[in-house]
């Protein structure tokens, strides 16, 4: 299929929304149930089994020539967030679905995922499509409510879906690997000036918040010296951090939010709360460097006469995706010449990886620019990662 094909597949998708003018298509919503019958169109004449899960995921089987249970998903999300661009998420669809439409044939089935939530935007938490494939969709989640006091399970039912049956929506013995093509979202590709990625890790990440206490004080009547400023202290902590995670490679470390107490400008600052945000592939590396920030805290307190607190508030840990499903998609991405990289990002491969083999291919995103309605994608890179798309499907045949 043409990249200009895929392209224009995705802006028709982009036109189906819940808010007038933007796209927006939220989980379960008038515009998904719209979204899902478009892809359904667009392969009515093609013989393949088409039928919604019970978490909304519509799932398209392209069946194998021969008797099988072998079955292989190509799968991304058809939610969006809140004024969307039209790739990402869709786009992985549509490159799954023209997989489905022009491999050749091939000694296992063929299954499109449009998984229905990936993005948390209606009920406060994400990844609920994939989720259901690998069985956590915990009683708890489907009591949340979102905004209106509907629950996952109500809206479940108000689709016309029975969430009694979501058990048939997990994965089966016959699924043998999973393949998520996703625009990278970030700078990496384009400043390296390569059309393709190849993840081979959803980064792990730490989140920490410190309490550096000094003594709040007069700003004209305490001399230099004689100071405990808790944001001057705050600062050479940001510094220290920029630092760290400029000298150790793969690793990336932000200091997002400053607040100083009392927060006037002629009180010497008595208090700063700061957020730690710690990310890497490795989660070994990511814990020794949250402990070597810890570490600078205190030093950089005990000099100046004064004491930092922290506390933990997350521990998310590193998704390697499948070592030889990664080895063989890079070999078929290898005329491109790929990136090896890492995910800075979730996405639904992550969910997937621990009870499925999982690959992933990011295409550049054209001035690192997502989550936003201007995002979009160099048509020769859709043409590449389709291609590639194609040799991997055939490489995998022994897997
Ligand atoms: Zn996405």
């Amino acid at each position: 299929m043409s990249a200009d094909r895929i392209l224009s597949r995705c802006r028709e998708l982009a036109a189906i929304t819940d808010v007038p003018g933007e796209t927006t298509r939220t989980y379960l919503s008038p515009a998904m149930r719209r979204a899902n019958e478009q892809l359904m169109a667009w392969v009515a004449a093609k013989g393949f089994t088409v039928r919604y899960d019970a978490a909304g995921n519509l799932r398209i089987v392209r069946a194998a020539p021969i008797e099988t249970n072998r079955t292989f998903i190509v799968a991304s999300h058809l939610d969006t967030i809140p004024n969307a661009g039209a790739f990402d998420g869709p786009l992985g669809i549509v490159l799954g679905l023209a997989l489905l439409e022009e491999a050749p044939p091939l000694p296992f089935h063929l299954e499109l995922i449009a998984f229905s939530e990936e993005e948390g935007v209606r009920f406060g938490f994400p990844f609920i499509g994939s989720k259901a494939l690998t069985g956590e969709l915990t009683d708890d989640l489907l009591a949340r409510v979102d905004g209106k006091g509907t629950s996952v399970r109500q809206a479940i039912t108000a689709y016309g879906l029975n969430p009694e049956e979501l058990g048939e929506a997990q994965l089966h013995s016959g699924h043998f690997g999973y393949l998520e093509f996703h625009i990278e979202q970030g700078p990496v590709l384009e400043h390296e000036d390569r059309s393709l990625g190849i993840v081979t890790a959803i980064i792990g990440q730490s989140r920490l918040q410190l309490v550096f206490t000094g003594k709040a004080n007069h700003a004209g009547t305490t001399p230099m010296h004689l100071r405990h400023d808790a944001l001057a202290a705050a600062a050479e902590f940001v510094l220290a951090a920029e630092r760290l995670g400029r000298n150790t490679p793969g690793l990336v470390a932000t200091v997002g939010q400053l607040s100083p107490q009392p927060g006037a400008g002629n009180v010497i600052p008595g208090e700063t709360v700061l957020s730690l945000d710690v990310r890497h592939a490795d989660d070994t590396v990511r814990h020794g460097s949250v402990e070597t920030l810890l570490k600078a805290a205190h030093a950089i307190t005990q000099a100046r006469g004064m004491v930092v607190s922290f506390a933990a508030k997350l521990d998310q840990p590193a998704v390697p995706m499948d070592p030889k499903l990664t080895a063989l998609l890079a070999e078929a991405a290898a005329p491109c010449h790929p990136l090896s990289m890492t995910s800075g990002a979730g996405h639904d491969a992550m969910i997937v990886a621990p009870h499925l083999p999982a690959a992933m291919l990011f295409l550049r995103t054209p001035n690192g620019l997502s989550h936003h309605p201007d995002e979009t994608v160099h048509p020769e890179d859709v043409q590449l990662a389709f291609e590639t798309g194609l040799r991997f499907l055939e490489r995998i045949a022994d897997v």
